[in-house]
């Protein structure tokens, strides 16, 4: 066990690959946060490209140690698919996701969607739409103000993914593609899939002004999307000039560190407010 720092001895390295003691440990940490509320949603804005306007939210779950601080997703999600935990954090996540857009709502505050990650452990539950619909019952969102967002290897065995997306739509909730470009998804599964929107991975867009081919892909990936009658955003904008390579190309809207990080639903509310604007 490694010795880290004065008042606590183990450390959830970046990497969660570490000793089998560590694993067991963090497991278990993860199961008591759940119950004692460590747990918190941060939201990253979505926006429209031609108006600069607020259109989304995406929800990024936080963890509040309480020696470590703010711990990132990356430093416990993965563990938390491994072990299965990550059906039970989704399940606060999805939950607390839309309590929050509906006090959001309730304010009365412009109504934007807000996006939640599903893993694949959670996409193939058997009750997930139970889940979900349940979830938008007790919490009084409408489904319109709830995007999900899956990656290409949840669709893999096409034909499960297909019935579980169609009951998932069939509440009226919309599915986004993340990380788009990434993995194996074939344009002819695209087609056939009930997705709204694609967001083309950070990895294109962070290059896009020095490589030639990242910025031939993220065009091609937009004029593809919108073909197919798809939304696109673009994630991981962190810069003026790719800012206008995406407009200039008619990406539909922008989400990365330029135009705003995750921040507290407090301050979403205050931009929705329009004390900050773009
Ligand atoms: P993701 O879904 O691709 O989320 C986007 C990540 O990019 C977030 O990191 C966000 O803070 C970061 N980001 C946003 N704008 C920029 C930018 O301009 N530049 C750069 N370099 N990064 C940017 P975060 O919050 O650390 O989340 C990391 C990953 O953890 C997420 O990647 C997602 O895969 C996972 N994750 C987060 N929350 C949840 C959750 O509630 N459930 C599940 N299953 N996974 C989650
Ligand atoms: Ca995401
Ligand atoms: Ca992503
Ligand atoms: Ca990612």
């Amino acid at each position: 066990v490694k010795e880290s720092g004065k008042n606590n001895c183990l450390l959830y390295s970046d990497t969660w690959e570490n000793s089998s003691l560590e694993r067991l440990k963090l497991q278990h940490d993860l199961k008591q946060a759940l119950s004692k509320g460590e747990f918190v949603l941060h939201y990253q804005p979505q926006y429209n490209l031609c108006n600069g306007n607020m259109v989304g939210v995406e929800a990024l779950i936080r963890w509040q140690h309480p020696e470590r601080g703010l711990v990132p997703p990356n430093q416990f999600i993965p563990l938390a698919e491994e072990s299965g935990m990550i059906v039970q954090i989704g399940d606060w996540v999805l939950q607390e996701a839309c309590r929050q857009n509906k006090a959001w709502q309730d304010e009365g505050l412009t109504s934007i969607p807000v996006s939640v990650n599903l893993s694949i452990r959670q996409f193939l539950q058997q009750n997930l739409t139970d889940k979900v619909s349940q979830i938008l019952k007790d919490t009084g969102l409408q489904a319109k103000y709830l995007d999900l967002e899956i990656t290409e290897s949840m669709t893999m065995d096409i034909e499960r993914a297909s019935r579980c997306l169609l009951e998932l739509t069939s509440l009226g909730v919309n599915i986004s593609m993340d990380d788009f470009g990434t993995g194996y998804s074939s344009f002819n599964y695209l087609k056939s899939l009930p997705i709204g929107r694609l967001k083309i991975d950070r990895s294109f867009v962070r290059d896009i002004e020095q490589e030639a081919g990242d910025a031939a892909i993220v065009a091609a990936i937009i004029s593809m999307g919108h073909n197919l009658n798809l939304q696109v955003i673009a994630e991981g904008v962190e810069n003026e000039a790719q800012m206008q390579f995406l407009k200039k190309h008619h990406c539909d809207e922008i989400q990365g560190y330029f135009w705003s990080p995750p921040v507290r639903g407090q301050q979403i509310a205050e931009m929705l407010q329009g004390v900050w604007k773009h």
